[in-house]
């Protein structure tokens, strides 16, 4: 007998001002969010370990940019520039689920200094002035600073943020759209023209045609690189594009936000089938996406499985499920979150992987990648300071807006507050032990009864699911959201029953012969620190068995203990 442990080491609302009309669904403006539970701990692991230290401990990161026209100039990998503008878009989004005050200050040092480092032509990089927005992934990594300059100023109201980011989008419109050079010359293709979403970004940000009309001009572009739109209507399945790569999937978010800015539904269209593509093609069986760091049309490879990738097609399905207002998007969410996120990164939250294979061992990006490294920028690479967003993005689509009201898409333990449109205070307390049981205590508390629907994700996975709200048993299909419409009142609950059963996925081609096996939203594992024998079993599962199977799962006041052993 073995044991499988689970991965994870249990192994309208108010439609904002400006809210797009093209989405169906938006994230919530001013709504914070304690998490409890295992995402909880490790929300908690990330902020104290990661994300508070990093700056301290890496000085490089800022100081790269400090020294860039200096002699002899800093020895950067191509893409450094992006290394402070992930940084502060997981801390930012850290910061606005939960209010921490020594984030808060963290953040705002960052920020003042990053903004220090600003040149009067607006230019934010690590290269020399001869050099300025022209090659090296130096156009993506103003991009990652330009959204990370437009979040605070969302979350902040900050008039300087604001300014720093327009003066970002007046150099590339300066460099590229005055001089009638063309981005796509700057190299990197899927890099750098990743800046047409930023550009989008500001120009609904500000109202401003200049940074739309770059952004056009960079679509124009996209025909000699990845062919973005062109293949999405033609229907070409993401893997044969000309450009597979993960950065692209930035690039995808473009049409998102083109379509939200100009209504053209081939923009939508062209986003969905690319969304399809990858999830069909590309995304593996724990929620993570990208075989050597591309889509490659095969799910069952066993190449490195990157901590960027994984980011960014979670990215990318928060922008599915803001224009579908589908539950499926959801579910992937979910998917990633709790099995891909939750493996590359380590309990203590110092440390996350570059590669998290399907059947392996996580090894630190800190050795893995480690070559990204120099001097004063110790812990950094690409990953590390990508990874946190897997978790933070939770305040984008745990809890959203829609036209009548809330869905809920986030399952696990968490009390949620923000205002309804009519400017009441509400609050929302999950009580659950989501995902290790199937029972769900949803407690609404608005400062005074109001009428909207809460509409609750119906994962996929769970026939059988059963509702009530008070004594009335409320329809709960699978793959579709439970709204349930009424005048809320303090303390009114609703109850979900999600039957938990185990269920298994064939593999085939490089997995032929394999299965993987679920419960509930949970890719298990096995552990070789649960285990008596020394070798997983061969051949020791049988699919039709698994009725039979029994779950033993850790009392509950071990739980907490157990999330924070180490796995390799
Ligand atoms: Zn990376």
């Amino acid at each position: 007998m073995f044991r499988l442990a689970a991965l994870v080491t249990v192994s309208l609302a108010p439609l904002s001002l400006g809210a797009p009309a093209g989405d169906a669904m938006t994230p919530l403006a001013d709504v914070s969010i304690e998490l409890g539970g295992a995402v909880g701990r490790r929300m908690d692991a990330v902020t104290r370990n990661w994300l508070l230290r990093a700056p301290s401990a890496n000085g490089g990161m800022l100081a790269m940019l400090r020294l860039r026209d200096r002699q002899p100039p800093p020895a950067v990998v191509p893409w450094a520039g992006e290394f402070v503008g992930k940084y502060l878009l997981g801390a930012i989004d850290a910061l606005r689920l939960g209010q921490d005050a020594e984030l808060e200050r963290t953040v705002r040092a960052v920020l003042a200094e990053l903004l220090a480092c600003q040149d009067a032509d607006g230019y934010l990089g690590p290269f020399p002035k001869s050099q300025r927005l022209l090659g090296h992934w130096d156009l993506w990594g103003h991009y990652h600073v330009l959204l990370a300059l437009l979040a605070w100023h969302e979350h902040a109201n900050d008039p300087a943020a604001l300014a720093s980011a327009e003066r970002i989008g007046e150099l590339v419109c300066r460099t590229f759209l005055d001089t009638g050079r063309r981005a796509v010359s700057a190299g990197s293709d899927e890099m750098n023209l990743a800046m047409l979403h930023g550009l989008a970004r500001l120009h609904r940000a500000t109202g401003k045609q200049r940074y739309l009309a770059m952004a056009r001009e960079i679509e124009a572009d996209w025909q000699k690189a990845g062919d973005y739109l062109r293949t999405g209507l033609a229907g070409v399945e993401f893997f044969r594009t000309p450009r597979p790569r993960w950065e692209s999937l930035h690039d995808l978010q473009g049409l998102a936000e083109l379509y939200r800015i100009t209504g053209d539904e081939r923009y939508h269209r062209s986003f969905l089938h690319h969304w399809h593509s990858i999830r069909r093609w590309d995304r593996h069986n724990d929620g993570s996406f990208s075989s050597g760091e591309k889509a490659a049309g095969n799910p069952y490879r066993n190449d490195a499985i990157e901590t960027c990738c994984t980011v960014a097609w979670m990215a990318m399905t928060v922008d599915e499920l803001r224009l579908t207002g589908e539950p499926r998007a959801g579910d992937e969410l979910e998917l990633s979150l709790l099995n891909a996120v939750m493996a590359y990164l380590h309990p203590s939250g110092s440390w996350c992987t570059y590669n998290t294979p399907m059947d392996g061992h996580r090894q630190a990006s800190h050795h893995s990648i480690v070559f990204q490294s120099r001097a004063g920028t110790g812990d950094l690479n690409c990953c590390s300071v990508n990874a946190p967003r897997g978790l933070t993005m939770l305040r984008q689509w745990a809890l959203m807006g829609r036209r009548d009201g809330v869905a809920l898409n986030y399952l696990g333990e968490m009390t949620a507050r923000w205002g309804l449109p009519d400017g009441t205070a509400c609050r929302l307390e999950t009580k659950t032990n989501y995902p290790l049981e199937g029972g769900i205590r949803i407690v609404l508390r608005p400062a005074r009864p109001t009428e909207f629907t809460l509409a609750v994700r119906i994962p996929a996975w769970a026939s059988g699911a059963r509702c009530r709200v008070g004594n009335q048993e409320v329809k709960a299909e699978p793959g579709a959201y439970a709204a349930i419409r009424r005048t809320w009142r303090d303390g009114d609950e609703v109850t979900f029953e999600l039957p938990m059963t185990l269920r298994a996925q064939a593999g085939d081609l490089e997995m032929a012969g394999k299965a993987c096996v679920y419960r509930g939203p949970l890719l298990l594992a096995w552990d070789q620190l649960l285990q008596e024998a020394d070798a997983p079993p061969a051949g020791a599962v049988r699919a039709d068995a698994l009725a039979q199977a029994k779950t033993n799962l850790p009392p509950r006041d071990e739980q907490a203990e157990r999330a924070g052993v180490y796995a390799p």
